[in-house]
């Protein structure tokens, strides 16, 4: 995902790469809003574009090592967090167990929501959850050294889904965190985060997507023009 890929966010995305030109990396940030305005897709283009080593003036350049391996979404200093249902039979009860069908799915197209999510992990009547085991996982990831980038970056995608445990362990880390970590919590609902987190983090509320940008989008990729404009958000 790269910035010239966003859906509109014209000035979200213009304060983004501003902040890492002026080298301001706050370590949490909590980007906010309603389902569908491009949230991850932001914070993609974001991390991208902190981790690569030939950044252009508004774009992160798609060639350079760490490009390729944001390509794959397999960067080893990314880290991702996100629901997951368990399951028992298949042994799988951390995000890495499902690491990747999430690498397909966010590749495939980073505008979802959780229930799309749940029916490609093929568990469409369960409610997916960030559980406590989970925070281990966190601890010992960030805990690591930084492997190839100058940031690790740890995307999580609706803390608010996080079992308290967990968000307990994530809330030291944002406390105390290792060097060189970003934290970018993605949410819909950031006050079911705790308060505590949510108080120790960069509020970075992203607004509904303009109808034009909406409409041109859908024009391009999907459909012709009259139906698109009948589809743009009123
Ligand atoms: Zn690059």
């Amino acid at each position: 995902m790269f910035f010239r890929d966003i859906i509109g966010q014209t000035e979200i995305k213009r304060r983004l790469i501003q902040s890492v030109k002026d080298n301001y990396i706050p370590h949490a940030r909590m980007i906010s809003g309603p389902e569908g305005v491009g949230k991850m897709a932001l914070a993609l283009a974001y991390a991208r574009y902190l981790s690569c080593t030939q950044r252009g003036e508004d774009d992160a350049c798609g060639v350079c090592p760490s490009c390729v391996k944001y390509g794959k979404l397999s960067h080893p200093d990314l880290h991702f967090v996100y629901p997951i249902v368990k399951n028992d039979k298949k042994k799988k009860e951390i995000c890495d167990d499902y690491l990747k069908e999430w690498r397909q799915f966010v590749l495939q197209n980073p505008y979802f929501n959780l229930n799309s999510w749940l029916n490609f992990m093929g568990a469409e009547n369960s409610q997916g959850m960030i559980y406590a085991k989970e925070s281990d996982e966190i601890i010992r990831k960030l805990n690591l050294k930084a492997y190839e980038s100058e940031y690790k970056i740890m995307i999580v995608w609706l803390p608010e889904k996080m079992h308290e445990a967990c968000a307990s362990k994530l809330l030291k880390m944002i406390e105390e965190p290792p060097s060189n970590t970003v934290f970018l919590l993605i949410s819909e609902n950031p006050d079911r985060v705790i308060g505590t987190i949510q108080s120790r983090t960069q509020s970075f509320p992203v607004p509904p997507i303009d109808d034009e940008s909406m409409r041109q989008a859908l024009q391009k990729y999907f459909l012709s023009a009259p139906d698109a404009h009948s589809l743009a958000p009123t």
